[in-house]
C-alpha cells in the first residue's frame, strides 16, 4: 500500500508537521461543518504555515510543484474537505494570476497575497457551468478603461477574497473578441457579493454569487491579452484538477481508516467484523480504490509539472476517477459502520457529502470523461463540436436557470 508521498526530506518534515497540527483540530472541524465557518485561529495557521501561499513563486522563482500541492491537499482532506478546499481555491486563483500576469502585475499581486489576501477564481455563471464558453459576463473596452457587467455564482471565497479573477466576453466596438480575464479588487464600486450559499458539502469555506454592475477596471488589471482568458481558465483547471483528485484521496483514505477501525472493534456472529470474509472483500475494494486514485493523481501531477503532452487528459482522469472512488468508498464506509454510520454530522456522513460535491466542482465528472474521450478518440465529427469547452463539448442550448443568481427553491432548479 502507498502510505507516504515520495517527497524530499524537507517536504516530508513539513507534511508531518501539518499532520500533527491538524490532528489537534478534530472538534473544530466538526463544528465548522455545522457553522460553515473555519475557526479564525485555524485560518491564521493556514497563513503562518504557508499553506495559502504555496502557489506563489518561492525563493527559486518557482511555485510549489503540483505533486507537493497534492500531498498537502490529501493530508488536509483526511481531516476536513472544507479546509482542503480553502487551500485548493487559493492555489487555483494564485496559479491563474501568476501564469498570466506581466512583471508589474506579478509583483503587485505577489505582495498582496503575501499580505494575506485571498484570490478567487470566478468562471461559473448560472447559465454557464459545464458549458463555460457560454458565459455572459461582458468586459467592454471603453477606451481608457474596461467596464465589467454580469454575474457569477458558486464562487469559493467570493465574500472574503481581495482579488477576483473574472472571466467575461471581451467587447470592442460592439464586436465579441473572445473571453478575457480581469482582476476585480474588493471594494471596487459596482462590485457586490451576495450572501453565502448554504451548501451541504465542503462546509467551512463558503461560496457566493458575485454581481458586477458597470464596474470600472483599469487596463492594468487585464490578465494576459484580450481574448486569451478561456485558454487561461483551461490551463488553470489542468493544474487544479489533480488537486481535487488529491482532496478526494484524502477523503477516501479517511473513510477507509474509519471502516478499518470500526471493523476491528465491532463484534458480530461471535467475532470482529474484520474477520468476516464478506467484509474483508469490501474493505479490499475500498483500499485498492484509494490506492489507485493516489497513483493516478501522482501521475497527473507529474504530467502537469513536466508539461507533458496529454497532461489535460491525465488531470481530468485523476479528478473523475478519484472523486468517484471517494464517493463509493464513503458510501461503503457508512455501510460497514451500520447504524453508527447513519448519524448526521459525524465523519462518515460528512465525507460522503464532501465527496459528492467534489464530483461536481472544477468541472462535473461527465465533462472530465469527455476530455479523456477526446484525448483517446480525437475530437467528435459532429458539426456542433466546433464550439468546445474544456476539451470537446457540444454547445448546449441557452436557458435552464432562472435569472436569480441563487435558486430560491427546488422549483427554480427545474426551470
Ligand atoms: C462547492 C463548490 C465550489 C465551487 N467553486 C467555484 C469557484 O470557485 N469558481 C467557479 O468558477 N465555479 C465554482 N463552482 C461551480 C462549479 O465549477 C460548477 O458547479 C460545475 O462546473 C458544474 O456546472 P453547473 O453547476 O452549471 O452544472 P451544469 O453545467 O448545469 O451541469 C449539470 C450536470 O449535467 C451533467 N452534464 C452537463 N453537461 C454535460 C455533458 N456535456 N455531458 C454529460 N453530462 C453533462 C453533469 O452531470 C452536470 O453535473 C463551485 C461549485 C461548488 C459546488
Amino acid at each position: 500500500m502507498i502510505d507516504e508521498w515520495d517527497v524530499d526530506e524537507l517536504t516530508a518534515a513539513r507534511l508531518d508537521e501539518i499532520r500533527r497540527h491538524l490532528a489537534t483540530w478534530r472538534a473544530a472541524f466538526d463544528r465548522s461543518d455545522q457553522t460553515d465557518e473555519l475557526p479564525a485561529e485555524l485560518q491564521d495557521w493556514m497563513w503562518t504555515s504557508g499553506m495559502l501561499t504555496l502557489a506563489l513563486p518561492g525563493r527559486d522563482g518557482r511555485p510549489a510543484s503540483t505533486r507537493m500541492l497534492c500531498a498537502v491537499m490529501e493530508e488536509m482532506a483526511r481531516h476536513s474537505g472544507g479546509l482542503a478546499l480553502l487551500c485548493l481555491a487559493q492555489a487555483t486563483g494564485v496559479t491563474a494570476l501568476m501564469m498570466a500576469a506581466d512583471d508589474e502585475q506579478r509583483a503587485r499581486y505577489r505582495a498582496s497575497v503575501r499580505d494575506r489576501h485571498l484570490v478567487a477564481f470566478a468562471l461559473s455563471e448560472t447559465r454557464a457551468g459545464s458549458d463555460a464558453r457560454s458565459l455572459e459576463t461582458r468586459i467592454v473596452d471603453r477606451g481608457d478603461h474596461l467596464e465589467v457587467s454580469g454575474a457569477k455564482w458558486l464562487i469559493t471565497n467570493a465574500d472574503r477574497a481581495e482579488h477576483l479573477i473574472v472571466f467575461g466576453r471581451h467587447i470592442h466596438r460592439g464586436d465579441d473578441h473572445g473571453v478575457s480575464a480581469v482582476v476585480l479588487d474588493r471594494g471596487t464600486p459596482g462590485l457586490q457579493v451576495a450572501s453565502n450559499n448554504d451548501l451541504f458539502g465542503m462546509r467551512g469555506v463558503p461560496t457566493a454569487s458575485v454581481i458586477m454592475k458597470q464596474v470600472c477596471v483599469p487596463w492594468r488589471n487585464l490578465l494576459g491579452r484580450a481574448g486569451d482568458g478561456f485558454a487561461l481558465a483551461m490551463r488553470t483547471l489542468d493544474r487544479s484538477r489533480p488537486l481535487v483528485g488529491a482532496q478526494a484521496v484524502g477523503l477516501g483514505q479517511a473513510a477507509l481508516d474509519l471502516s478499518v477501525q470500526h471493523c476491528r472493534k465491532r463484534q458480530a456472529f461471535g467475532r470482529a467484523l474484520a474477520g468476516i470474509d464478506g467484509v474483508r472483500l469490501m474493505v479490499a475494494d475500498m483500499a485498492v480504490a484509494v490506492d489507485a486514485s493516489r497513483l493516478l493523481v501522482r501521475h497527473a501531477a507529474d504530467a502537469v509539472d513536466a508539461d507533458r503532452p496529454g497532461a489535460t487528459s491525465r488531470s481530468a482522469a485523476a479528478k473523475f476517477f478519484a472523486t468517484d472512488a471517494a464517493m463509493r468508498v464513503a458510501v461503503d464506509a457508512i455501510q460497514l459502520l451500520g447504524g453508527y454510520g447513519c448519524f448526521r454530522g459525524r465523519a462518515p456522513e460528512r465525507i460522503m457529502r464532501d465527496a459528492k460535491v467534489a464530483q461536481i466542482y472544477e468541472g462535473a465528472n461527465q465533462i472530465q470523461r469527455l476530455v479523456v474521450g477526446r484525448h483517446v478518440l480525437g475530437p467528435t465529427a459532429s458539426a456542433t463540436a466546433t464550439h468546445v469547452v474544456a476539451g470537446d463539448l457540444p454547445e448546449s442550448p441557452r436557458g435552464g436557470m432562472p435569472d436569480g443568481l441563487v435558486p430560491a427553491d427546488d422549483a427554480g432548479l427545474e426551470a
